[in-house]
């Protein structure tokens, strides 16, 4: 099993951006329960850029910290418009308007009922299935200025903040299975966790 993830006692300030690269599972930085940042130092600033580039290499919509070795509670995303979504609330919103969002230290507040959708994660290539999550959250984070702000959202961006939050309480997408979406994607898994040795 891959282990080069940095000790959860290092400090937040001293990361070479450009030594962080995409971790698969089963790298044990996954399942780390990540701690917060606290002040946005140009560090951060630093790695959040390093986080956006290997996001869109890698074509994902959403990336946490624990995806490139970090145990920080941090994570990037760039969620499209759907164009067959419905009309929104006045202040809800389904996408990420063209802009990527970095969410450092975020609080949610999920809400509404419950929706099963089909998920997949860049740290699981291969493996996609069902989940189960509330289709809205109210989301408080802080940005790369340092302020907090809120977001109200529902659709796809209300599913990839709740999805890239569990990442950073070591939680991926293959718990969450139903026992379907287990069998069926047990050998990608046993692939991907053989690669790894
Ligand atoms: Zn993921």
């Amino acid at each position: 099993m891959p282990q080069h993830a940095p000790s959860t006692t290092e400090p937040i300030g001293s990361i070479d951006p450009g030594t962080l690269h995409l971790r698969l599972h089963p790298d044990a930085v996954l399942r780390a329960k990540a701690r917060p940042v606290g002040e946005v130092t140009d560090n951060v600033r630093e790695v959040a850029q390093r986080m956006l580039q290997i996001m869109h290499e890698e074509e994902g919509i959403g990336l946490a910290a624990p995806q490139v070795g970090l145990p920080w509670r941090m994570f990037v995303c760039m969620v499209p418009a759907d164009p067959k979504a419905g009309d929104l609330s006045e202040g809800v919103r389904e996408d990420t308007a063209g802009n990527p969002m970095v969410c450092i230290d975020p609080v949610l507040t999920p809400g509404g009922p419950l929706a099963s959708v089909e998920e997949g994660c860049l740290s699981l290539p291969d493996i996609r299935g069902q989940i189960n999550r509330q289709v809205e959250v109210s989301m408080e984070a802080t940005g790369l200025d340092g302020k907090r702000f809120t977001v109200n959202a529902a659709g796809l961006l209300a599913r990839c903040i709740q999805h890239e939050v569990d990442h950073l309480d070591g939680v991926l997408i293959i718990d969450k299975f139903g026992q379907l979406d287990r069998l069926r994607t047990r050998s990608a898994l046993r692939r991907l966790e053989r690669k790894a040795r």
